[in-house]
């Protein structure tokens, strides 16, 4: 565990596009104002960005409704929609490591994670959406009468989509993709984290053949930039991805608004649970990589971790030796695990929680500390004798602290893993496919991984009950979230 951090790798990379893109084109805000973006590792500054104002955000919006109204976009055939979306897909596969560098020097995750594993992702969703473009359909409707009856499914029309700063081209992609097969046109708002990846991205879509005007990305503030996309009169749909208490904001503003259709996907505080017959090694291995991926920064990261009591000391005590163990560093660097947080919030609200979970009782059993004095490093941590009425265990604290519980019974852990406003996501560890299969039916949670953790594909449904959320995205629910269902009744 490293105790400093050397002076940050410099990417040989110039950032062009830093504008919002509008109508096909790169521009300034119509204020002219930008806001920098900063490097997590050492806190300065990688480039100033456009920063979209409601002036930007009507600006958007008229492009992507003047797109959908009279462009080709919605019109043309679904197979024509389907080969710019495959083109796109290529160009994403061949600008990886750009995009790939982009997404490390924006939010400081490591770049072999990155390259290898989520632009790679972001590819396959482009191209998993892009077989879909063609396959959507009505149905045919047995009414009882003298009528023939059938559905349309049709776009909904102009999309506003907001995304966090912790998987930001995941993300755009998990949005992008299904609305697009579906035929709808975007106004899409990054993070202020990290706006950097999504302008290189829709680039190139552009280059692929996209309309002007389909895919318009506005970057800036989530209470001004986000908030009048998520308030506008024009936007048919509003898909938001990020915290619970920012969730309720949107659906407060798409209802007072004009009752546009909302997705949420919002936050958690998943249980991992670990049975009496598990294999520690494994389960050891699986929980710290449930908590500790992307530093601890994943809406579904397995943050309580509950260990029966039979196994319980082993498996902190090996816990604790993997937390010690883990590469901590530049996120440039081959072979490092885990990189800074993303900012100087998010940072100072870790080592709180780090302070809660001391002065509570907890025991500290690795970890800690911040590391270093430059950017935004903390020590991966391991918490044991942890009570479920701690802060610790009921707060998603969004870094690498890892809580670990003692249970006793099957019953008493589904009480205490549902007794969460959360329901995102869940883990189980064991060798019983009775325990899995009653563990998984009684858990309140939008994922269930058995014996994995973190499985994701473009294929898998994924989004959460309780307060984590509404809707599900990726696989073919998502395209639910996309369409208009509209009967079409004929005499026969
Ligand atoms: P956040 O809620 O602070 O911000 C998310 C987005 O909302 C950003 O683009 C932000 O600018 C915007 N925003 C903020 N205030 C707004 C407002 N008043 N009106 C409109 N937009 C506003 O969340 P974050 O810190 O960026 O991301 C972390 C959170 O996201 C965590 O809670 C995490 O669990 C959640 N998350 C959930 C999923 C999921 O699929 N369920 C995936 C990733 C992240």
């Amino acid at each position: 565990n490293a105790s400093s951090i050397e002076e940050p790798i410099k990417p040989t990379f110039h950032v062009d596009h830093t504008q919002l893109l509008i109508d096909g084109k790169f521009v300034d805000s119509a204020s002219g104002k930008t806001f920098p973006t900063l490097d997590p590792r050492n806190g300065q500054v990688i480039a100033h960005v456009s920063e979209g104002q409601h002036e930007d955000v009507d600006r958007a919006v008229a492009a992507a409704r003047k797109a959908f109204d009279h462009g080709p976009w919605p019109k043309m055939t679904a197979y024509e929609r389907q080969r710019i979306l495959l083109r796109a897909a290529d160009l994403l596969e061949k600008h990886n490591n750009e995009l790939a560098t982009l997404e490390t020097w924006d939010n400081g995750k490591p770049y072999e994670q990155a390259a290898e594993i989520e632009v790679p992702m972001l590819t396959r969703l482009i191209r998993y959406y892009a077989g879909w473009a063609d396959k959507i359909h009505g149905l045919t409707v047995p009414a009882d009468g003298p009528h023939q009856v059938h559905t349309l499914h049709e776009p909904i029309g102009v999309a506003g989509q907001i995304i966090p700063w912790n998987f930001p081209l995941l993300m755009f992609g998990w949005k992008v993709g299904p609305a697009l097969a579906c035929g709808n046109t975007i106004v899409l708002k990054t993070s202020e984290q990290t706006p950097l990846s999504a302008l290189y991205a829709a680039k190139l879509f552009h280059e692929a053949g996209l309309p002007p005007g389909v895919l318009n990305i506005v970057s800036g503030f989530g209470p001004i930039a986000g908030a009048a996309l998520a308030s506008h009169m024009d936007v048919d749909k509003i898909a938001f991805t990020g915290s619970t208490a920012t969730g309720k904001i949107i659906l407060e503003l798409a209802a007072k608004s004009n009752l546009k259709a909302a997705t949420l996907e919002l936050g958690g505080k998943s249980p991992f649970i670990v049975c009496e017959d598990a294999d520690v090694d494994q389960a050891v291995e699986l929980a710290h990589f449930a908590l500790f991926f992307n530093q601890g920064q994943c809406c579904c990261a397995g943050s309580r971790t509950f260990v029966h009591e039979s196994v319980y000391d082993e498996f902190v005590e090996k816990a604790k030796a993997r937390a010690l163990k883990r590469v901590v560093g530049d996120p440039f660097k081959s072979g490092v695990e885990q990189g800074p947080q993303i900012d100087s919030k998010q940072f100072e609200k870790i080592l709180k929680y780090i302070n809660s979970g001391v002065e509570n009782g907890a025991t500290l059993e690795a970890g800690g500390e911040k590391i270093g004095n430059k950017g935004f490093y903390i020590q991966p941590t391991v918490f044991s004798n942890v009570q479920d009425e701690m802060l610790i265990a009921k707060d998603e604290i969004f870094g690498p602290v890892q809580t670990i519980l003692k249970f006793k019974e099957i019953d008493e852990v589904i009480r205490r893993a549902n007794n969460s406003r959360f329901g995102l996501a869940a883990g189980i560890f064991t060798k019983s496919i009775d325990t899995a299969n009653t563990l998984t039916r009684a858990l309140r949670v939008g994922s269930v991984w058995v014996n994995c953790y973190d499985v994701f594909d473009a294929t898998i449904p994924f989004g959460g009950y309780k307060m984590s959320g509404q809707g599900r995205e990726k696989g073919e629910y998502s395209l639910k979230n996309y369409l208009q269902v509209k009967a079409v009744v004929t005499p026969l």
